[in-house]
């Protein structure tokens, strides 16, 4: 299949490009910054100008300003909305006039949009949140699903907290943690729902190559932690004690409103991939950890 990925030079993007061309898939990455992208991602046929693209016949929708980089202020949140939404109608309207169309569209989102949750388990059917993240992923979803208007298949996925060797969450978290300085975020009380980035990567291409897929998926792994015990798993991986909490308050001051995606939490599980018959690798997580830590 030629698939088209947009932020393909990224951390979940670069190995999911390595994985497609793998299995055989002929990519082509739309990026910003082009040369960097090529050199990241070799083999790989970049674009800068969504008229280069020929002849895709599935898209991958991953393009995003990062969340967590920096405090948000009205500019910042409006930044984050224009790279998701804005990039997804740049799609769209790209693809609105082709006779030959894409027939899947696998666009990305979080497991932000059912907001800061209780213990509750979540399916795909709870209902969003309120918040910035909640209403972001929720018009991210909706500027997608336009595109089933065009005659595509539309998968929605909404990822966890993405946990990968070079990069992610994790790669943050991890010099504290190896100085035995880590240890909850806050309270550690809030749900803490992640992903093996190998399983997240699975999950892509098995929502593009079968037919049946359609609409939101989480993407987590089905045993999702509280914060506190994803915090000692990963102490007990490198062999560190994890006691110190990083306070709710010191967060607060560093990254405002921001500060709620590390603060809150849901408890997210992968019911539609399951019942459809996909096999997660890394189910659990001190064997991810471990895989992904060594
Ligand atoms: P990265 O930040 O590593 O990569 C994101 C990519 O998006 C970049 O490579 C960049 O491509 C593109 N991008 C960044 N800013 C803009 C912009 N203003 N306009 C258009 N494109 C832009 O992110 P990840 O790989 O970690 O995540 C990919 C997607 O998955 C993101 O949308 C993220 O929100 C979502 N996600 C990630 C999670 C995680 O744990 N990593 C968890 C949940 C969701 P280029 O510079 O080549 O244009």
């Amino acid at each position: 299949m030629r698939i088209l990925i947009t932020g393909g030079s990224g951390f979940i993007g670069q190995a999911l490009c390595a994985h497609l061309q793998r299995v055989g898939h002929r990519l082509t990455v739309w990026s910003r910054h082009p040369r960097q992208a090529a050199q990241r991602l070799p083999g790989v046929h970049v674009i800068e100008d969504l008229a280069e693209a020929n002849e895709i016949e599935a898209v991958v929708n991953l393009a995003g300003e990062p969340l967590v980089a920096r405090r948000w202020n009205a500019r910042r949140k409006q930044q984050i909305r224009d790279s998701r939404i804005g990039t997804t109608e740049k799609l769209l309207r790209w693809m609105a006039p082709q006779l030959r169309r894409p027939h899947v569209l696998v666009s990305g989102s979080a497991v932000g949009y059912y907001g800061p949750r209780d213990d509750t388990p979540l399916d795909e059917s709870a209902a969003p949140g309120e918040d910035f993240a909640a209403l972001l992923c929720r018009d991210w979803e909706h500027e997608a699903m336009e595109a089933e208007a065009l005659g595509l298949r539309v998968c929605r996925l909404r990822t966890g907290i993405v946990l990968g060797p070079d990069g992610g969450a994790l790669q943050k978290m991890l010099l504290p943690f190896r100085l035995g300085l880590g240890g909850p975020i806050g309270d550690g009380r809030q749900w803490f729902s992640w992903i093996h980035r190998e399983d997240l990567i699975g999950l892509i291409q098995w929502l593009l190559e079968h037919d049946h897929a359609g609409g939101a998926y989480n993407g987590t792994a089905p045993e999702p932690v509280p914060q506190r015990e994803f915090a000692r798993t990963l102490g007990r991986v490198l062999h560190r004690p994890a006691f110190l909490p990083m306070p709710a308050f010191a967060l607060r001051l560093a990254l405002g409103e921001a500060s709620t995606l590390l603060l809150t939490g849901q408890r997210v599980l992968p019911v539609h991939a399951m019942a459809e018959g996909f096999a997660f690798r890394h189910p659990a997580l001190e064997g991810a950890l471990r895989e992904v830590v060594h």
